[in-house]
């Protein structure tokens, strides 16, 4: 066991901690404010080589490993949840999941524009009615001779009104249960395929979310990912990577609280002493310095096992749990740290409390996430 990162990783960390102090994090709060998609951010991060992740560079990745990874999206965590969730969503769902069950053209075809993110790419799983209940999705995928016709629709996708490509899950099967569900590459501009974009959303604003609808929409038979029945064993082993993601995301909030608070409480003179030497303010810092330790080590864990090519269900999950609610309770002891001025949007902290809440509900809320514990540990079904 080894706690120090390695050279190469300490240069990502470098490198893409001084990308977000300097291009994210200025812009944070105006886009939230606006709601306006971070465009500009991503061109530069694409061509900054930061939205590879671990795809190897003969696809255009970055060719990192996971601890690599994950210290990138903790880096851009600290800056801005918004962009942090869309290169999350890109790298963890989208590009790993068509380089693990992609063909060599799907390969070949997507990857290297989005690593360089020339394009962006969205993962459809949540529908209306299904929900934590993946398996239970209705959207209908019907053969015909050179392809397949999608009706139904999903709900919740991030970038989904903005991306060039979908991964959606369809049922191919309904008889089959839960191997008659199959995942189709579906591109912007298929024929029955719109999107509409989701609006007023508590946190991510300056993230894209919309619903998507397929209305007798077309997909050529080589846009199928993986084997046709394979669609739910694809969207789970995606939910691993992308969970990582999250849990890594969540120690960059913990992180920007922890030095927002630093800052504050030394400079903020209440009694004639600055609050910092109140124990009691103390003591809300040393934890969410506590819990910081504690979900960046479960994230580098989990990434330490995918490293090695060990299952991580476990681990990832105890990482997603841990790290998002330390997340929102930072955040909240952040506002309160600031008192009144943390109420408001003068301070980052209140963002940082919007912006982590999701984060206990995408990719399996918390709940869900300790059903997934529970499974492991009692070896009983969690999701019959
Ligand atoms: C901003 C945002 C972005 C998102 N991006 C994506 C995306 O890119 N792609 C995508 O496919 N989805 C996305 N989602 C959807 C997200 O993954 C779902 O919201 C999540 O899986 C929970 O589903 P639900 O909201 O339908 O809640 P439900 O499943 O209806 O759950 C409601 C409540 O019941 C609890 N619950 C449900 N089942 C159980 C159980 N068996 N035991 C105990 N408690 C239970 C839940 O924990 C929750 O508290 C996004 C959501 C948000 C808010």
């Amino acid at each position: 066991m080894d706690f120090e990162l390695t050279e190469a990783q300490r240069a990502i960390k470098e490198r893409t901690a001084k990308f977000a102090d300097e291009e994210i994090a200025p812009f944070a709060k105006e886009n939230d404010e606006r709601a306006e998609f971070p465009w500009e951010i991503l061109k530069r991060l694409g061509d900054s080589g930061l939205m590879g992740g671990s795809v190897p560079r003969e696809y255009g990745g970055s060719g990192l490993d996971p601890i690599g990874e994950a210290i990138i999206f903790e880096e851009i965590g600290r800056a801005c949840s918004s962009v942090r969730t869309i290169v999350s969503v890109q790298v963890s769902l989208v590009e790993k999941s068509i380089f693990r069950w992609g063909t060599e053209e799907q390969k070949r075809n997507y990857l290297p524009r989005l690593c360089r993110a020339e394009i962006l790419g969205s993962f459809a799983l949540t529908e209306p009615l299904s929900g934590s209940d993946a398996a239970s999705i209705a959207t209908r995928a019907e053969k015909k001779s050179d392809g397949w016709v999608l009706n139904g629709g999903k709900t919740w996708i991030s970038t989904g009104g903005l991306s060039d490509i979908a991964i959606v899950f369809a049922k191919s099967d309904p008889l089959a249960g839960t191997k008659g569900i199959t995942a189709f590459l579906v591109e912007k501009g298929a024929p029955g395929f719109t999107t509409k974009e989701i609006k007023g959303k508590l946190g991510l604003r300056s993230a894209n979310t919309a619903e998507l609808f397929f209305d007798g929409c077309f997909v050529p038979s080589k846009n199928v990912l993986g084997a046709t029945g394979e669609g739910l064993k694809i969207a789970l082993s995606a939910l691993d990577n992308g969970r990582y993601g999250v849990a890594a995301g969540c120690v960059g909030i913990i992180q920007a609280c922890i030095d927002e608070c630093v800052k504050y409480s030394k400079g903020r003179v209440q009694f004639g002493k600055p609050i910092a030497s109140f124990q009691l303010v103390q003591d809300m810092i040393a934890r969410m310095h506590v819990d910081c330790d504690a979900a960046r080590l479960l994230v580098y864990r989990a990434g330490a096992l995918k490293d090695a090519g060990v299952r991580n269900t476990l681990e990832t999950s105890v990482a997603k749990y841990f790290a998002s609610e330390a997340a929102v309770r930072a955040a909240t002891d952040a506002i309160q740290i600031h008192g009144a001025y943390g109420y408001s949007n003068e301070h980052p902290v209140e963002r940082y409390l919007r912006d982590a809440k999701v984060a206990t509900i995408y990719e399996g809320t918390s709940q869900i996430q300790k059903l997934i514990i529970g499974e492991h540990l009692l070896g009983v079904k969690a999701f019959v």
